[in-house]
């Protein structure tokens, strides 16, 4: 049971220790090397997505064609239907755009889309635009990102030679290309990524029904951190809290151009998800070679023990029990008397002569002798019967009955063995020397011991030597 303990215990000590070595690199892993690599790839991705439309509105805005067209009236609307319209191609932007200041005419690679107007909201960008000193500005369209295809617009001041302010060029581009790494960066590291603005509202989300609606500062755990998280706008940073006892990770980054934090989040639970089947794996397959190899050291100790056991009790000779044995066989026939009254008697049985059959046939057939008379003594009792090697040449039997019951199974064993054995001299002449056993037999009373009961078959048995051996006789 010990030993049973300390083996379980052991197991289970260092299953479990592994278990927190592996959690410890998780978490390690996670905070320093996935979650800010996601991080950085998401923003390079970004960054570079973003780049060439800026580079292409710049280009727009310094294009003679463009400032020239604009000086001389408008004249020509398919000459910029053409012109916006190549851009768009050439790039693969949807859409590219030019609205003058002078007409408010909104071009774009269709022809004119309308005229812009103070009134009507929808335009509110460029009244916002021309009246910020900006020379470009960046709008992302907040509706379309709510369905993860970031929209985005790249607005350009368009001024003539003389600095004159000629209208807003640019063009507007879907970033699928943000949008599929938030989606599949989620799914293949199990990570949330997402955008959140500086009110904390979140933009734009690998789980598409959280974008737009959200407010991280609602969320369950997220809540507690996203007062340190808004406010860490400037310095990519590290947060740790958690959602219903599960542990979870995030880092941040600001994206000026957006005024956008990028988020990426990491439940501990995925990551442990591989060490945790690992430990039951262990446990279970550690478990069951231990109770295996335990229950088989149980089988073994207790074979031996059985057969340590039966060797206690048993005569190494003729295999039949021994004294000690015997004696526990008769304090059960003694309680059995006891409780019901059930008869029970002795029969105390010494080899004649043996010493002189010794003498004369040899120590090894003296020994052949004593294993036939036991063989003999075993085939005559019954299974109630108690047959044990008493010492040297004597045997006792406990008979199950009275003592003419008793004294019937003495007299069998003795006439078989008057009828069945002999040895032969180790002389010249190999006189046959016949074999014969002396039986006392007693009945057992009340009061009586082992001792005493043993005492009056051991004087019924001398009778017997005295009248001549090879007699039973009662005491
Ligand atoms: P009695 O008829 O009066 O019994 O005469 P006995 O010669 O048989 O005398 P006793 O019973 O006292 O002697 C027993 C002898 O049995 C003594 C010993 O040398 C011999 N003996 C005891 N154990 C063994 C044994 O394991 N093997 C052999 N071969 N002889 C044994
Ligand atoms: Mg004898």
């Amino acid at each position: 049971m010990a030993v049973t303990a300390i083996l379980v215990g052991a197991f289970v000590l260092i299953s479990l220790f592994n278990y927190n070595v592996s959690r410890k690199n998780i978490h390690d892993e996670i905070v320093y090397s996935a979650l800010p690599l996601t991080r950085d790839n998401i923003y390079s991705e970004i960054q570079a997505g973003i780049m060439r439309p800026i580079f292409v509105s710049s280009l727009m805005a310094n294009d003679t064609f463009l400032q020239d067209w604009t000086a001389f009236g408008e004249k020509d609307p398919d000459a910029i239907q053409r012109y916006l319209s190549e851009i768009q191609d050439e790039y693969g932007f949807f859409s590219s755009f030019f609205v003058s200041v002078s007409t408010r005419n909104y071009y774009y690679q269709g022809g004119i889309l309308k005229k812009v107007s103070e009134r009507d909201r929808h335009d509110d960008w460029y009244y916002d635009f021309i009246n910020s000193s900006e020379k470009y500005d960046l709008i992302v369209d907040t509706n379309e990102a709510a369905s993860n295809i970031l929209t985005i617009f790249i607005n350009h001041r368009v001024q003539d030679h003389a600095g004159k302010f000629l209208g807003v060029t640019g063009v507007g581009l879907k970033m699928d290309k943000v949008s599929k790494l938030l989606d599949s960066f989620s799914k293949k590291y199990s990570k949330q990524i997402y955008l959140v603005d500086l009110s904390g509202i979140v933009q734009a989300h690998s789980d598409v029904d959280l974008a737009g609606k959200t407010n991280i500062k609602n969320m369950p755990g997220l809540k507690d951190v996203s007062d340190r998280l808004l406010r860490s706008s400037s310095t990519p940073a590290m947060f740790e809290f958690s959602v219903d006892g599960v542990k979870e990770y995030l880092t941040t980054r600001y994206i000026p151009e957006f005024e956008w934090i990028l988020v990426v989040q990491q439940s501990e639970q995925a990551a442990l998800g591989a060490a945790r089947d690992n430990l039951s794996r262990t446990l279970m397959v550690g478990g069951g070679a231990t109770l295996l190899i335990l229950s088989l050291s149980i089988m073994t100790i207790n074979h031996f023990q059985i057969r340590l056991e039966k060797q206690a009790g048993t005569d190494a000779l003729t295999g039949v029990a021994n004294r000690r044995l015997f004696e526990q066989r008769f304090e059960c026939a003694m309680n059995d008397h006891r409780r019901s009254g059930k008869q029970f008697s002795l029969i105390l049985l010494d080899i004649d002569d043996f010493k002189r059959i010794n003498d004369l046939c040899g120590h090894l057939k003296g020994d052949t002798i004593i294993k036939d008379i036991s063989a003999a003594i075993s085939s005559a009792v019954r299974d109630a019967d108690f047959c044990a090697r008493w010492g040297g040449d004597e045997f006792i039997i406990l008979v199950d009955g009275k003592v003419d019951i008793a004294m019937n199974v003495a007299e069998r064993i003795r006439s078989f063995v008057y009828n069945s054995y002999k040895c032969s001299t180790a002389s010249p002449e190999a006189e046959e020397i016949k074999i014969t056993v002396s039986c006392g037999v007693s009945e057992f009373q009340d009061g009586d011991s082992l001792d005493s009961l043993a005492l009056r078959a051991d004087k019924a048995m001398y009778e017997s030597k005295i009248r001549g051996k090879d007699q039973v006789v009662g005491g």
